[in-house]
C-alpha cells in the first residue's frame, strides 16, 4: 500500500492545543476561494481518486461523473486496504462495502453491506437513478447489482486473508473485538470526495470497507445520507472518515451542511461538528474523525479531532495533499 506518510502534505498546518473552553483558533486561513472546477477526497488515495475526476471537470462535465469516476479508483486498486477490492475484511473473514453518491438536485443512492462488488459506488448510483429508494442492502443490493450487469469478484486479497488468520488467532473474546486498539490510522480509511463543477453543481460520494474486522453485520457511517455523506447544492456538501459511530450520532455531515447554511465557512463548519462529538461522546480522544467540506463558492476545508488527517485537493491552480487542522495537539 502507499503509505499516507510517503506523501509530503503541501501545506502543513499548526495544530491547536485546545479543551472544550478554550478559545477557538480561527481556521479561516484554510478558507480560499477558487475559481471553479474544485474536487477534495479524503486521505493521500484520494490524490489519483481526484486526477481521475479531474479529468471529467476539465472537460466540462457533471461533477457526479466525476466524484463516481474519481472514488472508483481507490475501489478498484487491490493496494487500498480501506476501500473496495482488497479491504481488511470483517472478524469472520467477509468483505463488505457500504457506499453513497449524492448530486446538486438532492437525489441520492446508497448500499451497504454489500459484498462481492467491486464498484459499490457505481451500485449506489444505480439505486438513485434506477429505483424508488435511497438505500438497498446486502443481499438485496447484491441481487440488484447483479441483475444490473455488474459481476461478482474476489474482494479478499491474499495479503489480507493472511493478516485476517493472524488477527483471528490472537483474539481472546472473538466478539469482542471492536474498541479502540483495533481501530489504527491504516485500518479505517474511507474515501469521501466531493466536486463542484464548471456550472456550480456540486456532488459528493463516499465508499468504504469499513472498519477493520468490525463486527459481522455493522455498518459504519459511510453508506448513511446525513452522517458519512451529505449534498445541498444550494449550500454545499460535506462528508466524513474516521470512527463512523460517533459520525452517525452525531449526523456529522448534515450537520457540516447547516451550519455553511447558517454563514459558516466550510473550515468552521466542520470544526463546529468535531466540537459537536467533543462535547457529546466520551473518550472522543481515542478516535478520528476527519471531515471535510466545500460550499458552492467553491470554497473548501476541514477540521480533525487528532492530527494526522489529511485531504487531497484539486482546483485550476493546486494539486496538493493538505494536513487537516486537528483539535487535539498530537501527543
Ligand atoms: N467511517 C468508516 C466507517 O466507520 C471508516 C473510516 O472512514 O475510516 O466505516
Amino acid at each position: 500500500m502507499i503509505s499516507r506518510r510517503s506523501f509530503i502534505a503541501k501545506s502543513t498546518l499548526v495544530v491547536t492545543g485546545a479543551g472544550l473552553n478554550s478559545k477557538v483558533f480561527s481556521n479561516s486561513v484554510l478558507q480560499s476561494a477558487s475559481k471553479f472546477p474544485v474536487v477534495i477526497s479524503t486521505w493521500n488515495h484520494g490524490m489519483p481518486a481526484n486526477e481521475a475526476a479531474w479529468e471529467i471537470l476539465e472537460s466540462g462535465g457533471h461533477s457526479l461523473d466525476a466524484v463516481e469516476a474519481g472514488v472508483r479508483v481507490p475501489e478498484g486498486d487491490p493496494n487500498v486496504i480501506t476501500v473496495g477490492k482488497g479491504g481488511i475484511p470483517d472478524a469472520s473473514g467477509k468483505v463488505t462495502l457500504d457506499a453513497c453518491i449524492m448530486d446538486e438536485k438532492g437525489r441520492a443512492g446508497s448500499v451497504t453491506y454489500l459484498e462481492h462488488i467491486v464498484h459499490p459506488v457505481s451500485v449506489a448510483r444505480l439505486v438513485m437513478e434506477k429505483t424508488p429508494h435511497v438505500m438497498l442492502s446486502g443481499k438485496g443490493a447484491l441481487k440488484f447489482a447483479l441483475d444490473n450487469g455488474f459481476s461478482k469478484e474476489k474482494l479478499l486479497t491474499k495479503k489480507r486473508k493472511e493478516e485476517w488468520k493472524k488477527w483471528k488467532k490472537e483474539q481472546k473474546e472473538f466478539s469482542n473485538q471492536i474498541n479502540i486498539e483495533n481501530v489504527t490510522e491504516d485500518n479505517h480509511d474511507t474515501i469521501g470526495m466531493l466536486a463542484i463543477d464548471e456550472q456550480g453543481r456540486i456532488s459528493g460520494a463516499c465508499t468504504t470497507s469499513g472498519m477493520g474486522y468490525k463486527m459481522p453485520g455493522r455498518v459504519g457511517d459511510s453508506p448513511i445520507i446525513g452522517a458519512g455523506l451529505f449534498v445541498d447544492g444550494e449550500v454545499g456538501g460535506a462528508t466524513a472518515t474516521g470512527s463512523g459511530e460517533l459520525v452517525m450520532k452525531t449526523l456529522g455531515s448534515f450537520l457540516v451542511v447547516e451550519l455553511m447554511r447558517n454563514g459558516m465557512s466550510p473550515s468552521r463548519a466542520c470544526e463546529e461538528a468535531v466540537k459537536r462529538i467533543a462535547k457529546k461522546i466520551p473518550n472522543y480522544q481515542q478516535h478520528q474523525i476527519g471531515y471535510i467540506a466545500l460550499n458552492t463558492k467553491g470554497e473548501y476545508g476541514s477540521f480533525c479531532i487528532n492530527a494526522g488527517f489529511n485531504y487531497a485537493l484539486k482546483t485550476p491552480d493546486k494539486t496538493e495533499l493538505v494536513d487537516a487542522e486537528a483539535w487535539l495537539k498530537k501527543l
